[in-house]
Protein backbone atom coordinates (compact mmCIF):
# COMPACT_ATOMS: atom_id res chain seq x y z
CA UNK A 1 0.00 0.00 0.00
CA UNK A 2 1.48 3.41 -1.07
CA UNK A 3 2.06 5.91 1.44
CA UNK A 4 3.50 9.10 1.80
CA UNK A 5 5.93 8.60 4.20
CA UNK A 6 7.24 11.75 5.01
CA UNK A 7 6.18 13.64 2.21
CA UNK A 8 5.43 16.61 4.06
CA UNK A 9 8.41 16.53 6.05
CA UNK A 10 11.13 16.19 2.81
CA UNK A 11 11.99 18.47 -0.18
CA UNK A 12 14.50 18.40 -2.22
CA UNK A 13 16.35 20.74 -4.68
CA UNK A 14 15.74 22.83 -7.67
CA UNK A 15 14.80 26.51 -8.02
CA UNK A 16 14.19 27.01 -11.25
CA UNK A 17 13.33 30.34 -12.85
CA UNK A 18 10.58 30.16 -15.03
CA UNK A 19 8.15 27.76 -12.91
CA UNK A 20 5.65 30.59 -13.30
CA UNK A 21 5.25 29.91 -16.82
CA UNK A 22 6.30 26.73 -17.24
CA UNK A 23 4.66 24.74 -20.06
CA UNK A 24 3.81 21.03 -19.06
CA UNK A 25 3.59 20.12 -23.20
CA UNK A 26 7.10 20.39 -22.32
CA UNK A 27 8.18 17.09 -20.83
CA UNK A 28 10.07 17.03 -17.79
CA UNK A 29 12.29 14.25 -18.76
CA UNK A 30 12.93 14.56 -22.25
CA UNK A 31 11.85 17.46 -22.66
CA UNK A 32 9.75 17.16 -25.80
CA UNK A 33 6.69 18.98 -26.22
CA UNK A 34 4.59 15.89 -26.63
CA UNK A 35 3.53 15.75 -23.00
CA UNK A 36 -0.76 15.53 -22.49
CA UNK A 37 -2.91 15.82 -20.02
CA UNK A 38 -4.30 11.94 -19.03
CA UNK A 39 -5.54 11.63 -15.75
CA UNK A 40 -7.50 14.42 -14.14
CA UNK A 41 -7.66 13.94 -10.45
CA UNK A 42 -9.31 15.73 -8.01
CA UNK A 43 -6.68 18.98 -7.40
CA UNK A 44 -4.03 18.10 -9.95
CA UNK A 45 -3.82 16.47 -12.95
CA UNK A 46 -1.39 13.86 -14.33
CA UNK A 47 0.70 14.77 -17.62
CA UNK A 48 1.97 11.62 -19.40
CA UNK A 49 4.83 12.34 -22.35
CA UNK A 50 3.70 10.54 -25.79
CA UNK A 51 8.07 10.00 -26.49
CA UNK A 52 9.15 8.84 -23.36
CA UNK A 53 5.96 7.81 -21.34
CA UNK A 54 7.31 10.04 -18.11
CA UNK A 55 4.23 11.09 -15.71
CA UNK A 56 4.41 14.25 -14.02
CA UNK A 57 1.39 16.75 -12.32
CA UNK A 58 0.62 20.43 -13.49
CA UNK A 59 2.54 21.82 -10.29
CA UNK A 60 5.21 23.25 -9.43
CA UNK A 61 6.71 24.51 -6.03
CA UNK A 62 7.57 28.01 -5.90
CA UNK A 63 11.06 28.35 -4.41
CA UNK A 64 12.84 29.43 -2.30
CA UNK A 65 10.21 28.40 -0.15
CA UNK A 66 11.13 30.97 2.48
CA UNK A 67 8.69 33.51 2.44
CA UNK A 68 9.27 35.98 5.48
CA UNK A 69 6.50 34.31 7.56
CA UNK A 70 7.83 31.00 7.02
CA UNK A 71 11.39 32.25 8.00
CA UNK A 72 9.28 33.27 11.13
CA UNK A 73 7.51 29.96 12.32
CA UNK A 74 9.55 29.14 15.44
CA UNK A 75 10.34 25.82 16.52
CA UNK A 76 7.90 25.65 19.27
CA UNK A 77 7.15 22.67 21.74
CA UNK A 78 4.96 21.56 19.53
CA UNK A 79 6.36 21.45 16.48
CA UNK A 80 9.48 19.84 17.78
CA UNK A 81 7.41 17.12 19.70
CA UNK A 82 5.41 16.17 16.28
CA UNK A 83 8.95 16.24 14.45
CA UNK A 84 10.61 13.88 17.01
CA UNK A 85 7.88 11.41 16.89
CA UNK A 86 8.48 10.67 13.35
CA UNK A 87 11.61 10.26 13.62
CA UNK A 88 11.34 6.64 14.57
CA UNK A 89 9.68 5.66 11.60
CA UNK A 90 12.24 6.89 9.25
CA UNK A 91 15.17 5.80 11.00
CA UNK A 92 14.60 2.06 10.55
CA UNK A 93 14.83 2.80 6.57
CA UNK A 94 17.66 5.66 6.87
CA UNK A 95 19.94 3.27 8.90
CA UNK A 96 19.13 0.54 6.27
CA UNK A 97 20.27 3.40 3.80
CA UNK A 98 23.42 3.76 5.85
CA UNK A 99 24.40 0.05 5.47
CA UNK A 100 23.92 0.58 2.36
CA UNK A 101 26.44 3.50 1.70
CA UNK A 102 29.19 1.43 3.97
CA UNK A 103 28.78 -1.37 1.51
CA UNK A 104 30.08 0.76 -0.86
CA UNK A 105 32.13 2.99 0.75
CA UNK A 106 34.08 3.99 4.24
CA UNK A 107 32.56 6.65 5.75
CA UNK A 108 35.51 8.21 7.36
CA UNK A 109 36.82 11.89 6.56
CA UNK A 110 34.26 11.54 3.67
CA UNK A 111 32.77 14.65 2.29
CA UNK A 112 28.95 13.78 2.73
CA UNK A 113 26.18 15.85 0.92
CA UNK A 114 22.38 14.58 2.04
CA UNK A 115 20.61 16.57 -0.39
CA UNK A 116 16.51 17.08 1.06
CA UNK A 117 17.62 16.38 4.64
CA UNK A 118 14.39 16.88 6.14
CA UNK A 119 14.71 16.75 10.21
CA UNK A 120 18.81 15.81 9.84
CA UNK A 121 18.65 12.42 10.75
CA UNK A 122 19.85 10.49 7.95
CA UNK A 123 23.12 13.55 8.09
CA UNK A 124 23.05 12.78 11.86
CA UNK A 125 23.86 8.97 11.01
CA UNK A 126 26.50 10.20 8.16
CA UNK A 127 28.14 11.88 11.08
CA UNK A 128 28.01 9.33 13.75
CA UNK A 129 29.36 7.12 11.01
CA UNK A 130 32.71 9.99 11.08
CA UNK A 131 31.59 11.92 7.54
CA UNK A 132 31.89 15.38 7.17
CA UNK A 133 28.39 16.58 6.66
CA UNK A 134 26.35 19.01 4.64
CA UNK A 135 22.80 19.10 4.29
CA UNK A 136 20.68 20.95 2.09
CA UNK A 137 17.07 21.89 3.62
CA UNK A 138 14.85 24.46 2.30
CA UNK A 139 12.37 24.22 5.06
CA UNK A 140 13.06 26.44 7.68
CA UNK A 141 11.40 24.53 10.65
CA UNK A 142 12.90 20.95 9.99
CA UNK A 143 16.29 23.04 9.69
CA UNK A 144 15.51 24.50 13.13
CA UNK A 145 15.24 21.09 14.86
CA UNK A 146 18.11 19.34 12.87
CA UNK A 147 20.10 22.58 14.70
CA UNK A 148 18.58 21.87 18.18
CA UNK A 149 18.71 17.99 17.82
CA UNK A 150 21.54 17.23 15.90
CA UNK A 151 23.33 20.30 16.16
CA UNK A 152 23.54 19.85 12.01
CA UNK A 153 23.30 23.24 10.34
CA UNK A 154 21.64 22.65 6.77
CA UNK A 155 21.47 24.46 4.26
CA UNK A 156 18.45 26.32 2.80
CA UNK A 157 20.04 27.02 -0.78
CA UNK A 158 18.68 24.06 -3.01
CA UNK A 159 21.31 22.20 -4.86
CA UNK A 160 21.01 24.40 -8.50
CA UNK A 161 22.29 27.51 -6.21
CA UNK A 162 25.48 28.98 -6.81
CA UNK A 163 26.44 28.42 -3.31
CA UNK A 164 26.72 24.85 -4.12
CA UNK A 165 27.25 24.77 -8.33
CA UNK A 166 30.72 27.46 -7.81
CA UNK A 167 31.68 26.86 -4.04
CA UNK A 168 31.70 22.92 -4.04
CA UNK A 169 32.08 22.24 -8.04
CA UNK A 170 33.74 18.13 -7.83
CA UNK A 171 33.43 18.39 -4.16
CA UNK A 172 31.74 15.84 -2.32
CA UNK A 173 32.30 11.77 -2.23
CA UNK A 174 28.75 11.18 -1.67
CA UNK A 175 25.49 12.75 -2.54
CA UNK A 176 22.31 11.47 -1.04
CA UNK A 177 18.82 11.50 -2.28
CA UNK A 178 16.47 9.81 0.00
CA UNK A 179 12.91 10.14 -0.69
CA UNK A 180 13.35 13.30 -2.67
CA UNK A 181 13.45 12.44 -6.33
CA UNK A 182 9.95 12.71 -6.77
CA UNK A 183 9.17 15.45 -4.75
CA UNK A 184 11.74 18.31 -6.78
CA UNK A 185 10.42 19.93 -9.69
CA UNK A 186 13.00 19.18 -12.16
CA UNK A 187 14.24 15.99 -11.21
CA UNK A 188 16.60 15.98 -14.94
CA UNK A 189 18.19 19.04 -13.67
CA UNK A 190 18.64 18.23 -9.97
CA UNK A 191 20.22 15.14 -11.02
CA UNK A 192 23.00 16.71 -13.18
CA UNK A 193 23.12 19.58 -10.40
CA UNK A 194 23.84 16.78 -8.08
CA UNK A 195 26.58 14.84 -10.59
CA UNK A 196 28.44 18.66 -10.43
CA UNK A 197 29.51 18.77 -7.12
CA UNK A 198 30.45 15.09 -6.67
CA UNK A 199 33.98 14.31 -7.50
CA UNK A 200 35.08 12.50 -10.26
CA UNK A 201 34.80 8.40 -9.00
CA UNK A 202 32.48 9.80 -6.15
CA UNK A 203 29.08 8.07 -4.89
CA UNK A 204 25.66 9.09 -5.48
CA UNK A 205 22.33 7.17 -3.45
CA UNK A 206 18.57 7.87 -4.40
CA UNK A 207 15.48 5.93 -3.52
CA UNK A 208 12.00 7.00 -5.30
CA UNK A 209 8.58 5.20 -5.67
CA UNK A 210 8.56 2.88 -8.83
CA UNK A 211 6.15 3.80 -10.90
CA UNK A 212 5.47 0.23 -12.87
CA UNK A 213 4.50 -1.66 -9.64
CA UNK A 214 1.45 -3.17 -9.33
CA UNK A 215 -0.79 -0.56 -7.60
CA UNK A 216 -0.36 1.80 -9.73
CA UNK A 217 -1.37 -0.33 -12.66
CA UNK A 218 -4.13 -1.09 -11.26
CA UNK A 219 -5.07 2.61 -10.41
CA UNK A 220 -4.57 3.18 -14.09
CA UNK A 221 -6.66 0.42 -15.09
CA UNK A 222 -9.26 1.53 -12.74
CA UNK A 223 -9.35 4.85 -13.65
CA UNK A 224 -9.69 4.15 -17.14
CA UNK A 225 -12.80 1.53 -16.49
CA UNK A 226 -14.07 4.25 -14.67
CA UNK A 227 -13.84 6.89 -17.20
CA UNK A 228 -11.88 9.02 -14.29
CA UNK A 229 -14.42 8.48 -11.74
CA UNK A 230 -12.42 6.15 -9.74
CA UNK A 231 -8.58 6.65 -10.12
CA UNK A 232 -7.52 4.82 -6.73
CA UNK A 233 -4.09 5.25 -5.71
CA UNK A 234 -3.52 7.56 -8.04
CA UNK A 235 -5.11 10.58 -5.79
CA UNK A 236 -2.38 9.83 -3.13
CA UNK A 237 0.47 9.44 -5.34
CA UNK A 238 0.41 13.00 -6.72
CA UNK A 239 -0.68 15.99 -4.96
CA UNK A 240 -0.23 19.67 -5.82
CA UNK A 241 0.52 20.78 -2.22
CA UNK A 242 3.84 22.10 -1.43
CA UNK A 243 6.48 19.72 -1.39
CA UNK A 244 4.72 16.31 -2.29
CA UNK A 245 5.05 14.13 -4.69
CA UNK A 246 5.12 15.92 -8.65
CA UNK A 247 6.71 12.68 -10.69
CA UNK A 248 7.00 9.05 -10.61
CA UNK A 249 9.66 7.18 -12.74
CA UNK A 250 9.66 3.49 -13.97
CA UNK A 251 13.02 1.63 -13.71
CA UNK A 252 13.89 1.81 -17.05
CA UNK A 253 13.44 6.17 -16.96
CA UNK A 254 15.23 6.01 -13.92
CA UNK A 255 18.49 4.17 -14.92
CA UNK A 256 18.37 6.20 -18.28
CA UNK A 257 18.29 9.48 -17.20
CA UNK A 258 21.26 8.48 -14.29
CA UNK A 259 23.71 7.02 -17.43
CA UNK A 260 22.45 10.18 -19.76
CA UNK A 261 23.98 12.45 -16.85
CA UNK A 262 27.04 10.45 -16.75
CA UNK A 263 26.57 8.33 -13.66
CA UNK A 264 27.80 4.27 -14.15
CA UNK A 265 25.46 2.61 -12.55
CA UNK A 266 26.60 0.33 -9.58
CA UNK A 267 23.84 -1.21 -7.84
CA UNK A 268 19.90 -1.39 -8.42
CA UNK A 269 17.68 -2.37 -6.07
CA UNK A 270 13.61 -2.67 -6.75
CA UNK A 271 11.84 -5.22 -5.34
CA UNK A 272 7.66 -5.88 -4.73
CA UNK A 273 9.00 -6.16 -1.06
CA UNK A 274 11.03 -2.82 -0.47
CA UNK A 275 8.99 -0.65 1.34
CA UNK A 276 6.78 1.79 -0.48
CA UNK A 277 8.04 0.00 -3.73
CA UNK A 278 10.60 1.91 -3.74
CA UNK A 279 13.66 1.68 -6.26
CA UNK A 280 17.23 2.15 -5.06
CA UNK A 281 20.15 3.16 -6.97
CA UNK A 282 24.08 3.20 -6.00
CA UNK A 283 25.99 4.93 -8.70
CA UNK A 284 29.61 6.79 -9.47
CA UNK A 285 30.70 9.18 -11.20
CA UNK A 286 33.15 8.29 -14.14
ZN1 LIG B 1 9.24 12.77 -22.48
Amino acid sequence: MPQEKQADQKMGANSGEQISEYDFSRCKLCAANTARPKYTLKNTTVYACDACDFHFINHLDSLPSETPSDAAIPLDRKALDYIEGRLPDSEKQLRKNLLLVKRHLSLSGAHCLDIGAGAGLFAHLLAEAGAVVHGIEPQSIFRQFAQRKFGIALKRETIDARYWQQGFSGFFDVVTLWDVFEHVNFPAETLQNAYDVIKPGGWLFLDTPRRNALYYRISEWSYRLSNGENPLFLESLYSPLPFRHKQLFTQRQLLKLVEKTGFSVVHMQSSLLRQHNKMVIVCRKQ
